[in-house]
């Protein structure tokens, strides 16, 4: 099953003295369970085509089916319907809500989503998406209280809770360290397993590595389209662990 069925997608910024094609015809299909990265230079259309994929913008022509329907002919309520019950998102920046708790902001996509849920309900399914993602003993922490990688499970667990087709990820371990970035990777592989969509745009080869498949995209045009053996990062996080205690061994003898 296809979950993005993207033909010549593309997109114009028109201001009243410029016009940009950010998105030159961009033709892609992503079948459901792929891990998908998507890379590029800065400016190549990553956002453009993340906020095309989201609909939190149409393209100025193109055919887009998600999830087999053609949001294309879609009222901006029908839209955001849509994206409510078939998309979840992770930022670079988390976007939680400060002085709230890890748990309600877990429960608030909750409160906007179609099906009629008992506040029960709603508080359970927050709390076991949160256990999903380790956090089962940080519920009632504000995002303040919490490191960044919490931070960063909180938002995937928010992402989560509405059981979305297709998980989005702009540049998840963009603001975090390296051995935080592969705890996070290592998470996203694993829902991956688990039956996951997801694309996520990285710039670090290093992060695309753990995809199943990378996009590179250059100057709104697709550039390369690879599957390819993905990294596994529990093995990375186990290798690296064992790189620090050889530091820190080393620290001991010099
Ligand atoms: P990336 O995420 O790969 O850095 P973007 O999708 O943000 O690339 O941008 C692609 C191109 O479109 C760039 O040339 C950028 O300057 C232009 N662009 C992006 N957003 C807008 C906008 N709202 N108005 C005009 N031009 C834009
Ligand atoms: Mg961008």
């Amino acid at each position: 099953m296809k979950i993005v069925d993207l033909k010549d997608i593309r997109r114009i910024y028109r201001t009243e003295s410029i016009s940009v094609d950010a998105l030159k015809g961009i033709t892609l299909q992503i079948e459901e369970g792929e891990f998908v990265a998507i890379m590029g230079p800065s400016g190549s259309g990553k956002s453009t085509l993340m906020n095309i994929l989201g609909c939190l913008d149409r393209p100025t022509s193109g055919r887009f089916l998600l999830n087999g329907e053609d949001v294309s002919a879609f009222s901006k309520d029908k839209l955001a319907k849509l994206r409510n019950r078939t998309l979840g998102f992770v930022f670079q920046s988390f976007h939680l809500l400060p002085r709230t708790s890890a748990i309600e902001n877990v429960e608030l996509p909750l409160l906007y989503h179609e099906e009629g849920l008992t506040w029960k309900e709603i508080h359970n399914r927050a709390k076991k998406a949160l256990e999903v993602v380790g956090l089962a003993d940080r519920l009632d922490h504000t995002p303040n209280e919490l490191s960044g990688g919490q931070r960063q499970r909180v938002a995937i667990a928010r992402a989560l809770v509405t059981e979305p087709a297709l998980l989005l990820a702009d540049e998840p371990t963009g603001n975090l360290d390296s051995k935080t970035s592969l705890e996070i990777i290592d998470m996203l592989q694993k829902l991956n397993k688990k039956g996951e969509t997801i694309i996520m745009v990285t710039h670090e080869h290093d992060i695309a590595h753990f995809a199943n498949r990378i996009i590179t995209l250059h100057d709104g045009l697709v550039k390369s389209d690879r599957a390819i053996e993905a990294k596994n990062a529990s093995d990375a996080l186990r290798n690296r662990v064992d790189e620090d205690e050889l530091e820190q061994i080393e620290g001991v003898l010099s």
